[in-house]
């Protein structure tokens, strides 16, 4: 596949420290006898350009670690800086603003706007931000993920696979501080699951993208280079799979 221009984001990763820092993260729900506590008192640091898998038995708090890591969600207790700002206590307006602005989403479900060509579905947080598409960038992304000649189609118009990889490209096009996906890998077949970690890994290696995906499979994690395993609401294991195989 070639690549007219050089494949780099537009504003590369600045040396702002971790991607993501949570200091003593809690988040509870409901209160009494019946109170939840879903994350326990979490301390976590993601560092930049690194492709993070967090695993663990359902109800563990994955989801509820992923939500409140993303500003979708808050917590009771405890300090998240995402890419160097403190997202506890910001109003919903601003949350909003840096969810556009900072965070990529790769749902479950890869949900597509079936009105919108691939193009217009990719620039779509773009156009929500107010800011200005970057042809170049533009060019590099869809040229690396081989959707170039499919940018007019419809989703409907559209294979599985170049569906998620439109929805990928979708996530990185704003260059996020953090991409997370949240099983992206749940309901596919296992050739499609495939596609879609090399797709993930890629934005990685290639573009120096930060990851955090949830998933309960551990072959699914084991592409990432740090496997985070939660049991009740803590971490109970760190793993740098890139100690293992070598660095890349
Ligand atoms: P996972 O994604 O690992 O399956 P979750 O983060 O969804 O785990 O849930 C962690 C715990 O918090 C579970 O015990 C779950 O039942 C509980 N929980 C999650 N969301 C809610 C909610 N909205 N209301 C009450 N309890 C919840
Ligand atoms: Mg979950």
């Amino acid at each position: 596949m070639t690549t007219a221009l050089p494949a780099a984001p537009p504003t590369p990763p600045a040396d702002r420290g971790p991607a993501l820092v949570a200091r003593g993260i809690t988040r509870t729900y409901g209160t009494g006898a019946g109170a939840v506590t879903a994350l326990d008192a979490v301390d976590l640091e993601i560092a930049r350009g690194a492709f993070t898998a967090i695993m663990g038995p359902s109800g563990s708090g994955k989801s509820t670690l992923l939500h409140v890591l993303a500003g979708l969600d808050v917590v009771d207790q405890g300090s998240i800086r995402l890419d160097g700002t403190e997202i506890t206590g910001l109003a919903d307006d601003d949350l909003t603003v840096l969810r556009r602005e900072r965070i990529g989403f790769v749902f479950q479900s890869f949900n597509l706007l079936p009105m919108l060509s691939a193009e217009q579905n990719i620039v779509l947080p773009l156009e929500l931000a107010g800011a200005r598409v970057d042809r170049a960038w533009l060019d590099t992304l869809t040229a690396a993920f081989g959707i170039a000649d499919r940018l007019t189609h419809l989703p409907s118009q559209l294979s599985g696979g170049q569906v998620q990889r439109v929805a990928i490209a979708r996530a990185l096009v704003t260059s996020p501080a953090v991409v997370f996906a949240d099983e992206p890998t749940g309901n596919l077949d296992s050739l499609t699951t495939e596609e879609v970690l090399d797709f993930l890994r890629l934005s990685v290696d290639e573009f120096g993208q930060t990851v955090v995906m949830v998933t309960h499979e551990r072959e699914a994690a084991e592409r990432a280079d740090r496997i985070i395993t939660l049991a009740d609401g803590r971490i109970a294991a760190d793993e740098d799979l890139r100690d293992l195989r070598g660095r890349r």
